[in-house]
This record gives structure tokens, C-alpha cells and sequence, in this order.
């Protein structure tokens, strides 16, 4: 009926139809075909399909309705555009169909070139090409391989294989001598591999193979190896790839035609400059997997200056108008360039904040951008140690730097060896001629990867580069002989087993094992590299960056440090306070046999002596790290453990007294320990007396450890240092407990300051869901409100911590019924809920109440994020973490448009 049919769904955007920022819907790829399009540079024309085709097709395994009428169409379109058809034997059209998700899986889904190549439009291409019947055939074989391999699974050993029997038969090496009668018979032998596989002869129709493609390309959202990736990047699963199908232009026409990746900066220091490899007479993907080896985009300039010229100019084209580095595919076609693909691209963590600061630089981006392009994860990287190199250590080869870093391990040679090694603790390197996406689990479980052949942009040093992996590529001195499971080089054979390190920002391979020495990063943070001072671009954009998250950030950080030492260090990686004191270290070494005394305590006078001898050891402690804070508050922890983990194991002390009363020794203090342990053994510790449940159990505890705080803050003002001390207290659910606890200390306190009045608050811990769902109560007997998100982590999921991530995470992490554990980052929904409810309670009922974490997620970049959202005043966290949580706290409020939730 007329005006009642459906609005058919688009499912198929012509190039010209989209832009960059839709990449939900036309995948990565797609959206820049698209917009480079649009800003009229030399894109072959095609479009793309959608994700949502895509997930249309894997939720129902059938292309939805209209999709293939759609493709006709724009199909059609592009026929007209290229003045050529699908399938016509005397000049035919040949697309390439290409995957693209919204997130870049460098090698990890599939791409088919060529569709359209029969029996008889290979004749026709090679009358198209000049005559060139070499080309033709050698396309064909192509796509026979990658369509067998891709869309119908046949193994790729057996093309490959028939391709080096090819290449014997001649006696040749290099697949550019084999002829086009080689060819040909080789597209035969392809042809029987691929109905010995699949029971049926290579599809001769174009519009099947075009289908058939398409399919595999959805299909291969799904493969093993694209879910290792999603999750490993922690990609959603449930996005779908867009698929592209693009005219094809050919780089393997001949020596003025070839193919290359380039990118405007370097990706692996930030240096500005024209980075990338080129390879004479070949089609894109011969580069990416590294077949050949390639020369630098330089050489271009003396082979084909015009399209380098062009090509030079399209580049600064893209920085300017995607204000970022960006990362290219191009292929020249007898003599004419063409974008086969642009993104901006992935970089090394050095090379993010280098970046960052050379674009504000160049009046690119502001620093509010700046800081937004970096982040915690990539500063944790730079503060890893580098190798300490001295004469002493020469390298044996050099590859390319290809992603920084510095690697020390046992060499391996497969994925499976690397997987196993690394499971029994083993650091390992994983050498390959060149790695592919079968590698993944190999390339996670190294601690750096060195290869042979391939660049800057092959696999190995791709994905290298998103996992934060060392990587040497290219490094091709090395002869390595995989089955052999060894290597030479320079005359010395590398056997599995045997260490070697490897330096991924130089591109050095060392045997053996060389000394790492400390990040210039960290050098800085502890101040002994003046970034006004010194020519290194890398600490100079840390120093800027750095500086203007400081400027920005509404959260403060604090520190979780115990002793005099960990609180220097904390300050000068820019701590503000101490978030964490954790007292319980202050109970071991040579203190505990006093604290045995205090456990075995018959009476109440030998308890109290026992904390007698404490008090002034405390006291001293207390005093260190005031002194190294001076004045900026130090949140002191009271005791937390159940005292038992301070008395040796129970099996050991039996086998103590069963040994000792063998020999006929006295065994009366281990037989008292023994037993001491036998009473205080609880099934389930962690919920059982701990925290300020001590407090209140063994008189004079907490009593003690209060006015050692109190006593060093006096110590400490008589000498003139100031001290903010805050006492506080574990593992509180109801406000009787803390009420019970805050009227003794406030009586210890006026007691001792009476003399010399100092400030103490008095806060708790909210780490036991009831607490934070009380805390309207709690509220009103806290000075302070510290998150112990580990506990609250631990009772609000009901894991216990010291066992669950060993035990099943890992099934929990491939169910997905997390994306990373609830330890490591916050899980927003439950506990998250818990922290909001707590902020917005304790606050309801004591205005301008102090809160911040303490627990882990303190220092994780996600979790920051969430506090600031929340409210809270401040993050504590380890000392290495802190430049982490001021860097994130800085992103926090540039990412949420400078808002502030409170
Ligand atoms: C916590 O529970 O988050 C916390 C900081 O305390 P601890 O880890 O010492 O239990
Ligand atoms: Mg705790």
C-alpha cells in the first residue's frame, strides 16, 4: 500500500556519506575513509557497511533484510564511479573487503582483497594492466588464499607451502621471481587445496565471493584470537566490526607501484619528523605482517618524488585537521597515490606526552587537551627502570626500537613455551621471525618480544606497543631456526633457555643479562633533574603536563606509607599528606617478642608492661614520620590484624615443642605459644577479631598506640616541627564501637596535651558495608571518613581477598561477569554504590566532613576518576602511584568539564 511501507533501515553509507566521529557506526576505518573523503584527498571509492549489520548478522547468523539490496546498490554506484563492473571478464572491477571496528585490532579480524578475480576476468586484468599477465595471476592466487583461508578456513600452511614448493621448483627465494606461468600454475595448485578443504570448487561468481566476505568479516568479530584482544584492551565485546568494501588500486603493478605505512611523528619517542616503511611492487598487507623487508619512507623520495611530495602534504594535511599524530596506509599505483586507510595512531607512552606537549606547542591543542591525551597507565609505564649500559655489554644485533622499554628473559621461540615458562614465574622473551595474531597468548605472557623481520609497523611491534610490551623488530642478524629452537648470531648460538635483554627504545639485543637503572621520569619526581635544565624532551612535557594537572585538580593525594623512608619518598613524588599509616609493621621484627609478651600476658600487670615497652618504640616511629611530613596530615591506622599473624604457624610451633621435648629441652614458652595460637585460631580471620574489635577486646591496645601518637605530636611541637596527626580507627559497622573507642583516646589526648595543645582528629575506617549504610550515625562521632575499599571490596562481594584472584577470577574475567577485578579498580555499580551512599550520608549529617581512600583502588586511573566523581576530599596510595592519582585527578575534572559533583 502506498505510504505505508517501512522506513528500511540503512545499513550501507556510501564514503562520502560519513565523517570521523562516527565511528560507533562505521567502525575506525570506515569513519576516516569517510572523512578524508570528504576533505577531498585520494581515497579509492567504496563504503562501508555498518556495526549494526554486523551484530544484526551474529545475533541471527543471516544478513538482515534490506542489506543486500542496499550493497547492490552502492555497488552499483561504485561501478559507475570506476567506469567498470564486478565480474566482467574484459575489465573488471575488484574490491577489497576490509573489517573496521570502532576500536583499532591491529591483524585481528579478516580482510579479503581482490573479490571480483575469476577464470576469466584474470585474463581481462591482465589486458587491463598492460599485458601484465604476472600481476593478474599473482592477484588471483592472492585471492584464492586469503579467501580459502579467511571465508572457508583452509589451513594457511597448505597455500603457503605450495608457495615455497613454487618457489624450489624454480630454485628462486623471493616470490617476485617466480613468473606468470609459475603463478598460474600455482593458482591451480591454490584451487585444489581449496576443494580438497571445502568439498567444492573456488567460487567463480563475484557476487558470492563479495557475500561470502562480507560474512567471514562479521564472522571474525568473534574469532579466538579478536576476543583474547578485546579483552586484553579491554574492548566491549558486544560492538560488532563495520565492514569496508573498497575499489582496489594495486601496488604490485610493478616498480612504480608499491605500498607503505607512514606515520607524522615517530611513534615510539614523539620526535617530529616523517616516520614509516615502503616496499617496492606490493600490496598492503605484504608490509603489516612483515614478509618482506622494507625500506624507510624516505627512500620514497628517490623513487617517486612526486607521490612522496603528495604524500608529504597530505600528512601535514591530517595533523592539522585531526590535531594528532596520525597513522597512515598508502598505496601507489603506477606512479598515483592513494589513502588506503588514516587514524590517529597508536603511540608509546613517551611518545603520548611528548606529543601532547609539541601540539600545544604548536598552538594545536590546549593543555586542558594535553592532559586529556595522556594518562596514569601510560605514566606508570615511564617509571619503570631502563638498562644501565656501559662498555661492558656490547650488543650482538639491532633491530628496531619498536616499542620501549627494557626486557631481561629466557628466550622461547613459541607461544606455547612462553605461556608455560612464564606460568612457573619464568621472565621470557619471545623470538619470532615475525609474530601474527596466533601469538597473542605468547606476546601477554613475555616480558618483551624480539623478532627478525618486519618495522615499526609490523604486527609484533603493534600490538607490542598496545600492550606496553618491550619490543625489538627487525632485528634481521638473527638466524633463527623456530623447530631448532635456537638462534645465531654473530657466529654464537642462543639456545631456548639461554637470557638475553633486550632494549626496545635502541632497538639492542644483548646477551645475557644487563642491569636496568631507574626511569628518567622518576628521576625527576625525585628531583634530582631539573626539567628547566635539561635537553629531554620527555621530561620537560612530564614537567608541563604534570604541572597543569596539579593546577586542576580538585582531589588531593595522599600516601599510604609506614615508615620515615616510604613518607620522603611519597613527598617528593608529590604525596600531600599520609592516607594510610598502617601500624601493624610497627609490631614486627624485634618487637615481636613483645608483642608475644603482650599475647601471652598471664595478667593485667604483665599486659601493661608488655605495652609499656611498646609505647616509646611507637612513639619514635610516630615521630620519624612527622618529622619527614611536616605538618601536612598523617592518618595514623590503630592496629588491624588479629594478633595471631603476629605469633609464628601453628605447625611450626608444634614441630618446635615436639623437637624440643625430644631433646629433653624446656618448652614451656612454646608450649604456652602453642597453645596461645590453638585458642586464637579462627576460621574465617579476616571477619573475625581484628580492627576495633582488638580495641576493644584487649584492654590498653589501642590506648597505648593513642598516646604514642599524641606523645610524638608534643615531642614533635616542642622542637618546633609541626605534626597533623588523625587517628583512626579499623573495621567500624555500628557508632558504638567508634563512640566506645573516641571517649577513651579524647581522654589519653587532653591528658597528655594538656601542656602542649596539639590537634587530633579522630576518624574512622568505612570498610564493612554496614558502616557505609550507617553512616549517617557514624557521621556524627567521626572527624573523618577514610574508604578501606579493599575491605569493602572483599565483605561487600563476600571474596575473600588473599584467595579469589588466584583461585577463579580468571573463569569470572572470561565470563564476563567482570572486565578486571574488582580489587584492582573500582566496581562502580556495588561498592561504588556503597562509597556514594556513605559520602552522601556522612555529609547529610556532618557538613564539610572529611573523606577520603585508602584502600588500593586509591591509585588506580578508573577508580580516581570515580572518587572525584563522588566527592571525596582525597586518594591515598602507594608512593610509585601518586604522580598516577594527581596525573588522573588532573584528567578527572578536565574529562568531566571542570565540573566538581559536590
Ligand atoms: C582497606 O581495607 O581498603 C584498607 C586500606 O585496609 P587494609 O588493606 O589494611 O585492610
Ligand atoms: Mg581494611
Amino acid at each position: 500500500m502506498a505510504g505505508q511501507q517501512a522506513v528500511e533501515h540503512k545499513y550501507v553509507y556510501d564514503f562520502s556519506e560519513g565523517n570521523k566521529d562516527q565511528k560507533d557506526l562505521l567502525g575506525g576505518k570506515g569513519a576516516n575513509l569517510a572523512e578524508m573523503t570528504n576533505l577531498g584527498l585520494p581515497v579509492p571509492p567504496g563504503f562501508t557497511i555498518t556495526t549494526e549489520a554486523c551484530k544484526a548478522y551474529l545475533s541471527t547468523g543471516e544478513e538482515p533484510a534490506g542489506l543486500g539490496d542496499q550493497i547492490s546498490a552502492r555497488l552499483a554506484t561504485l561501478e559507475s564511479a570506476m567506469g567498470k563492473r564486478l565480474g566482467d571478464p574484459d575489465d573488471p572491477l575488484l574490491v577489497s573487503v576490509r573489517s573496521g571496528a570502532k576500536f583499532s585490532m591491529p591483524g585481528m579480524m579478516e580482510t579479503v582483497l581482490n573479490v571480483g578475480l575469476n577464470d576469466r576476468s584474470v585474463v581481462g586484468l591482465s589486458a587491463q594492466a598492460g599485458g601484465n599477465d604476472r600481476f593478474a595471476w599473482d592477484s588471483y592466487r592472492r585471492l584464492i588464499q586469503m579467501f580459502g583461508k579467511t571465508v572457508c578456513e583452509v589451513p594457511g600452511e597448505e597455500f603457503e607451502h605450495a608457495l615455497d614448493d613454487a618457489k624450489r621448483v624454480k630454485g628462486v627465494t623471493n616470490d617476485l621471481d617466480l613468473d606468470a606461468d609459475d603463478l598460474r600454475g600455482l593458482v591451480d595448485a591454490y584451487k585444489s587445496i581449496f576443494s580438497k578443504h571445502t568439498g567444492r570448487e573456488f567460487p567463480q561468481e563475484p557476487r558470492e565471493q563479495l557475500d561470502l566476505a562480507i560474512h567471514a568479516v562479521f564472522e571474525s568479530w568473534n574469532a579466538d584470537r579478536a576476543v583474547l584482544y578485546r579483552r586484553q584492551e579491554r574492548i566491549p565485546a558486544d560492538l560488532g566490526t563495520a565492514v569496508n568494501v573498497v575499489a582496489m588500486v594495486f601496488g604490485n603493478l610493478g616498480p612504480d607501484s608499491g605500498t607503505g605505512v607512514a606515520f607524522t611523528r615517530d611513534p615510539a619517542s614523539g620526535a617530529q619528523g616523517i616516520y614509516g616503511d615502503y616496499l617496492a611492487n606490493a600490496q598492503g598487507e605484504d608490509v603489516v605482517a612483515g614478509i618482506r623487508n622494507t625500506v624507510p619512507l624516505q627512500e620514497l623520495e628517490q623513487l617517486d618524488k612526486k607521490s612522496y611530495d603528495e604524500l608529504l602534504s597530505i600528512m601535514a594535511r591530517l595533523e592539522e585537521h585531526y590535531k594528532d599524530l596520525c597513522d597512515i596506509e598508502f598505496t601507489i599505483e603506477r606512479g598515483k597515490l592513494w589513502m588506503l586507510q588514516t587514524r590517529v595512531g597508536k603511540r608509546t607512552a613517551a611518545a603520548a606526552f611528548v606529543i601532547a606537549g609539541q601540539l600545544v606547542d604548536e598552538g594545536l591543542i590546549d593543555l586542558d587537551e594535553a592532559l586529556h591525551r595522556v594518562n596514569g597507565a601510560q605514566l606508570a609505564q615511564l617509571m619503570f627502570p631502563r638498562f644501565k649500559l656501559d662498555h661492558e655489554f656490547q650488543p650482538v644485533a639491532k633491530g628496531i626500537g619498536a616499542s620501549p622499554g627494557a626486557a631481561v628473559g629466557k628466550v622461547v621461540f613459541t607461544s606455547a613455551r612462553a605461556v608455560e615458562l612464564a606460568a612457573e614465574g619464568e621472565s621470557v622473551i619471545l623470538v619470532r621471525r615475525e609474530t601474527n595474531p596466533d601469538d597473542l597468548n605468547g606476546m601477554i605472557a613475555a616480558q618483551g618480544i624480539l623478532t627478525s623481520r618486519g618495522g615499526k609497523t609490523s604486527h609484533a611491534a603493534v600490538v607490542a606497543r598496545g600492550m606496553g610490551k618491550t619490543c625489538v623488530s627487525g632485528a634481521d642478524d638473527l638466524d633463527i631456526d623456530i623447530p631448532g629452537r635456537k638462534f645465531v648470531v654473530g657466529g654464537q648460538t642462543v639456545s631456548e633457555g639461554d637470557v638475553v635483554s633486550i632494549d626496545g627504545t635502541t632497538g639492542k639485543v644483548f646477551l645475557g643479562e644487563v642491569p636496568v637503572m631507574p626511569s628518567e621520569v622518576v628521576q625527576y619526581f625525585e628531583g634530582s633533574l631539573d626539567p628547566a635544565h635539561i635537553d629531554n624532551a620527555l621530561v620537560r612535557a612530564v614537567h608541563r603536563i604534570m604541572t597543569h594537572a596539579d593546577g586542576k585538580r580538585r582531589l588531593r593525594v595522599r600516601t599510604n606509607a609506614d615508615t620515615g623512608a616510604d613518607a620522603a619518598r611519597a613527598r617528593r613524588f608529590g604525596a600531600e599528606g599520609i592516607g594510610l599509616c598502617r601500624t601493624e609493621h610497627m609490631f614486627l621484627g624485634d618487637r615481636k617478642e613483645l608483642v608475644e609478651r603482650l599475647i601471652l600476658a598471664r595478667d593485667g600487670k604483665e599486659r601493661d608492661d608488655a605495652l609499656a615497652a611498646l609505647l616509646p618504640l611507637q612513639r619514635a616511629d610516630f615521630v620519624e614520620i612527622f618529622r619527614e611530613m611536616d605538618g601536612l596530615p598523617v592518618t595514623v591506622r590503630l592496629i588491624d590484624p588479629p594478633l595471631h599473624e603476629f605469633l609464628p604457624p601453628l605447625e611450626q610451633l608444634a614441630v618446635n615443642v615436639a623437637v624440643a621435648q625430644e631433646r629433653g629441652e624446656d618448652v614451656a614458652k612454646e608450649e604456652a605459644l602453642l597453645s596461645a595460637v590453638r585458642r586464637m585460631h579462627e576460621q574465617n580471620p579476616m571477619l573475625g577479631l581484628r580492627g576495633v574489635r582488638l580495641g576493644l577486646v584487649i584492654p590498653g591496645l589501642f590506648a597505648m598506640q593513642v598516646r604514642a601518637i599524641a606523645e610524638a605530636a608534643v615531642e614533635c611541637a616542642k622542637q618546633g616541627v609541626r605534626s597533623c596527626p588523625e587517628i583512626m580507627v579499623p573495621l567500624v559497622g555500628a557508632v558504638q564501637e567508634l563512640e566506645t573507642v573516641r571517649a577513651e583516646a579524647e581522654k589519653i589526648i587532653a591528658e597528655v596535651t594538656r601542656e602542649q595543645p596539639v590537634d587530633v582528629l579522630i576518624g574512622t575506617m568505612i570498610e564493612v558495608p554496614r558502616a557505609a549504610l550507617t553512616a549517617g550515625q557514624i557521621a556524627e562521632a567521626a572527624q573523618f571518613f577514610s574508604f578501606g575499599t579493599n575491605d569493602l571490596t572483599q565483605m561487600g562481594w563476600g571474596f575473600s581477598r588473599d584467595d579469589v584472584e588466584g583461585a577463579f577470577f580468571w573463569r569470572y574475567l572470561e565470563l564476563g561477569i567482570f572486565g578486571i577485578s574488582p580489587f584492582e579498580s573500582i566496581d562502580r555499580e556495588g561498592v561504588g554504590r556503597l562509597v556514594r551512599i556513605a559520602t552522601e550520608e556522612g555529609r547529610a549529617a556532618r557538613p564539610g566532613l572529611k573523606i577520603g581512600v585508602c584502600g588500593e583502588h586509591g591509585g588506580d586511573p578508573e577508580s580516581v576518576h570515580f572518587f572525584h566523581e563522588v566527592g571525596l576530599d582525597y586518594v591515598s596510595c602507594s608512593p610509585f602511584r601518586v604522580p598516577v592519582a594527581r596525573l588522573e585527578a588532573g584528567r578527572a575534572v578536565v574529562e568531566t568539564g571542570g565540573s566538581d559533583s559536590r
